[in-house]
């Protein structure tokens, strides 16, 4: 279970949502827990959830290590600030910042040079739902942003399937929507890593899950966890998600 924070809180803020947090997951044992704050909130993050089950990620890397690329952070930079997850490919980074299958690809094999695991996300955009193209479009985005990783690499990444129109919109994928995309997804690990591989991925749906939604969610066998956006900045939220 993983939140993406996005472009919110503070490090005082960060601080508070732990001490709020916490408590409500201590005994939350059947899961992984992942916060992915803002870059500057990383350090306040891995201070206040030392000793704990929580993770810590970044929302993105860039793939060389260092060098002049102003404004980058890299691999190594998060994983020494204390973070072991990263998210990659958010349908944020690919609508507003130009990411693609390619650079999400290169975004991975850094991730995991650096020894940190990548939360790869993928997902259609309504126009290509409405067109009946969902699974033209995972498979594109798995042959050109997944399918190049060795099988070794492969089973070290967690994959998201987010489609773009239920992000931020309180339009969440019906279970049975989620499941056939993760369907989809999982037939493509199969075809690409083998059967073994298929059964260990774990594959999370993200998009408008919330405290009353994500029993329905969980309740798909396909469905291996969530990548929760607005509802993981509140503490009671996200435990109540976690929690499910
Ligand atoms: C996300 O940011 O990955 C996300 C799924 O957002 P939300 O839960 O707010 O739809």
């Amino acid at each position: 279970m993983a939140g993406n924070w996005k472009m919110y809180k503070t490090p005082a803020e960060t601080k508070a949502f732990f001490d709020a947090f916490l408590p409500l997951v201590a005994e939350s044992k059947h899961c992984d827990i992942a916060i992915c704050p803002p870059f500057v909130n990383i350090p306040a993050a891995v201070e206040a959830a030392r000793g704990s089950r929580v993770g810590i990620g970044a929302q993105n890397l860039y793939w060389k290590n260092e060098g002049a690329f102003t404004g980058e952070i890299s691999g190594p930079m998060i994983l020494s600030a204390g973070a072991e997850w990263v998210i990659i490919g958010h349908s944020e980074r690919r609508q507003f910042f130009g990411e693609t299958d390619a650079t999400v690809l290169e975004r991975t094999k850094a991730a995991l040079a650096a020894g940190l695991k990548p939360i790869v996300c993928v997902g259609e955009r309504l126009e290509e739902r409405e067109a009946g193209q969902t699974d033209a479009v995972l498979t594109a985005q798995f042959q050109g942003g997944i399918a190049a990783l060795s099988a070794g690499d492969f089973g070290r990444i967690v994959i998201a399937y987010e489609p773009v129109w239920a992000i931020g919109t309180g339009k969440v994928a019906t279970p049975e929507m989620a499941a056939d995309a993760h369907r989809t997804l999982r037939a493509l690990v199969i075809a690409n890593y083998g059967a073994e591989a298929g059964a260990a991925a774990r594959i999370l749906y993200g998009g408008s899950v919330k405290p009353d939604n994500v029993k329905g969610l969980m309740a798909q066998p396909e469905i291996d966890g969530a990548l929760v956006g607005g509802a993981s900045l509140k503490a009671s939220d996200f435990a109540s998600i976690v929690n499910f």
